[in-house]
């Protein structure tokens, strides 16, 4: 339609096909998928059992250039992109992404299902509550929280070794028995003792005493609402706590580390050692307590058993969309779960007796922010976690950003734009065309081919769109290609689907960017300088201390992710286009052990987000017949 009517209304025009339908269509069998009402569905890790021999499915990531308040599509291009491949060219595909959470929904950002004729529907469903994923991690983490102030609670309370290890090992059927988590305590402290009554003083006391430093806890509690008054908290202030208070705080359940073990883990099995290796602070003496010492990751693991599912939606043309996980892309990796990764694949993959030459399908899955965040962590973290390695790297960009970038007077969010965007200017945009020939060499350098897709807005034009292109080609793009998902669905982005096709033939030559056991300064400065552009890196005191602690505590060989301000490619907003020659500063590093890396801090990063005077929620409203209104 034109003009294009708004999300929410597009989205509720359009009658979804019953989800079982689309599972029936993508080869799931009947006991395969678990049913949340008539759109969503939860599909069992059991297929890849049944499908262990197919051969993969080709892999698309989409990442974006430098991302600017005007927003570049890159939901929207991938969306467009699977309703191309699937309904228009014939070829099998799944859109992998993320589920957003609900605070920046009711937040300044809105929703995350794509938009116009390129969307993730029903678009309501989709972005309030899903199949409830969030709110179980929210419950896990909450229970690990409450594990170790009640652990620590106890064992001032209790000061007899013997009394607080006879409270704290059960008893069955008259005798004292182990857990399998102190089992596995007892293994960590090289005590190969089995029964509980065969313990020295000395060793119930290394045993029972956890002796957690309080100043060291870095498990908060979590909430799925951008609430600011929770950023820091006072707890313990009832007279039952005799006294115990601790100054701690909330951070948006998106933000916990089980949200990124939830996106990293390739099963059940790995998620339960991962959980079980989440530090949480440290003892009295700098030794590092888990999430297993305190006895609760099997609990947690049994919380989020049904989470680990990926959910089944569809696109606005019927084509089938895998929804999971959804770490923040600031200080995690801020792309959809290793797990629906892995399921998407081999469901559009193709047994391995066909014909080397028989077609295989197509997953196309997104990483937050631009190539130098989502992109970088995607192939560094993410790819190391899963061992999967895409065929292609799709790079968003649109003429109006590239404006920005080439100097282009800044915008807000919802401001009109000023006449530099609106009318023809080949000139801005070829000179913030660096930026995304910048981005081009960075995905390069991991050995993929790179194509560039022009999201394209109605006020763009043709010499634009040519400048895009002949800018992207030089500089080593495969092809560049303009794409009109948001106004006419996957028709308007067949070009970029025939694109993907070609360039997933082409060989890759697959690199990481640096090696996990080069030393952690080497690792931030290989981001920092091949990635970023920078000249070198400044690391604060207080990080390289941090860093000293957990080289010490034998963490330096993890990979690395970096949070910074999404909106340049150093960690200044304001140098926008291509900035260089700078110097890096490492303020703090920290650490996500159970998901498997480090992340360093170039800026205080904002763990749970404010609401703004007007926000999102303000606009909500569901009427009598339970259809929202309101959602963006
Ligand atoms: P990203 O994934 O890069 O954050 P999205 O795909 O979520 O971006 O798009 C951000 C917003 O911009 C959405 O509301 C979407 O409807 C809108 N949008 C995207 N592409 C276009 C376009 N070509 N024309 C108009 N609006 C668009």
């Amino acid at each position: 339609l034109n003009p294009v009517p708004s999300d929410i209304d597009i989205s509720r025009a359009q009658v979804p096909k019953k989800i079982d339908v689309v599972a029936e269509e993508l080869g799931i069998q009947p006991n395969e998928v678990e049913l949340f009402g008539h759109y969503k569905a939860k599909i069992s890790p059991g297929v890849l059992k049944r499908l262990e021999s197919n051969k993969n499915g080709k892999f698309v990531l989409v990442a974006g250039i430098t991302p600017t308040p005007l927003g570049e599509g890159k939901s929207t291009t991938t969306m467009g992109l699977v309703q191309a491949l699937t309904a228009h060219l014939g070829k099998p595909s799944i859109a992998n992404v993320r589920q957003p959470s609900m605070g920046p929904t009711f937040g300044v950002k809105g929703g995350a299902a794509g938009g116009g004729y390129a969307q993730v529907i029903p678009m309501d469903e989709f972005n309030l509550h899903l199949t409830g994923d969030i709110h179980a991690i929210s419950a896990a983490n909450n229970l690990l929280a409450a594990a170790i102030d009640t652990r620590m609670f106890h064992e001032s309370t209790q000061k007899k070794d013997a009394t607080f290890y006879n409270r704290l090992v059960p008893k069955k059927k008259g005798k004292r028995v182990f857990t399998k988590s102190m089992v596995k305590r007892l293994e960590k402290l090289g005590i190969s003792k089995t029964n509980p009554d065969d313990l020295t003083p000395e060793e119930i006391k290394r045993f029972a005493r956890l002796d957690i430093d309080p100043e060291t806890i870095t498990i908060k509690r979590v909430v799925d609402v951008n609430d600011r008054m929770l950023r820091q908290i006072t707890i313990g202030q009832a007279p039952t706590e005799k006294g115990f208070t601790r100054s701690t705080g909330f951070d948006i359940t998106v933000a916990s580390e089980l949200m990124a073990i939830l996106a990293l883990s390739r099963d059940l099995k790995d998620m339960r050692q991962r959980v079980g290796r989440i530090v949480i602070g440290a003892n009295r003496d700098g030794e590092p307590v888990t999430a297993e010492d305190v006895g609760c990751a099997g609990a947690i693991t049994a919380l989020l058993k049904d989470a680990i599912k990926p959910n089944l939606m569809q696109t606005l043309e019927g084509t089938p969309v895998l929804v999971h996980a959804g770490p923040f892309a600031n200080i995690s990796i801020g792309a959809s779960s290793v797990i629906a990764d892995r399921v998407a694949l081999k469901l559009v993959g193709k047994p391995k007796a066909l014909e080397e030459s028989a077609e295989t399908g197509y997953v196309v899955t997104e990483a937050g922010f631009d190539f130098t965040m989502g992109g970088e962590r995607f192939f560094n973290i993410k790819c190391r976690s899963s061992g999967l390695t895409p065929n292609a790297v799709v790079l968003v960009a649109t003429v109006r950003a590239l404006k920005l970038h080439g100097g282009a007077p800044d915008v807000k969010p919802g401001q009109s734009l000023p006449s530099e965007y609106t009318e023809e200017n080949v000139d801005l945009v070829t000179k913030g065309a660096a930026n995304l020939c910048k981005q081009i060499a960075n995905a390069k350098q991991f050995g993929v081919p790179v194509l560039v897709a022009i999201n394209k807005f109605e006020t763009d034009t043709e010499a634009e769109i040519e400048a895009i292109r002949k800018a992207a080609k030089e500089a080593g793009a495969f092809d560049a290609v303009a794409t009109n998902h948001w106004a006419e669905g996957g028709k308007g982005s067949i070009d970029l689907a025939h694109a993907v096709v070609k360039a997933t033939e082409q060989p890759t030559n697959f690199k990481f960017l640096y090696d996990v056991d080069q030393s952690v300064e080497e690792k931030l400065t290989a981001i920092v300088q091949k990635m970023y552009g920078g000249a070198k890196i400044d690391i604060l005191p207080e990080a390289q201390r941090k860093i000293d602690m957990y080289k010490q505590q034998g963490f330096g060989n993890l990979p690395i992710c970096i949070a910074k301000t999404q909106y340049s490619l150093s960690h200044d907003a304001s140098l926008k286009n291509v900035p260089t020659g700078f110097t890096f500063p490492i303020r703090d590093v920290r650490a996500s052990i159970g998901a498997g890396y480090l992340y360093a801090l170039a800026a205080e990063i904002q763990t749970i987000p404010g609401l703004s005077t007007f926000a999102g929620y303000m606009n909500v409203e569901v009427n009598e017949d339970g259809e929202i209104d309101g959602l963006f």
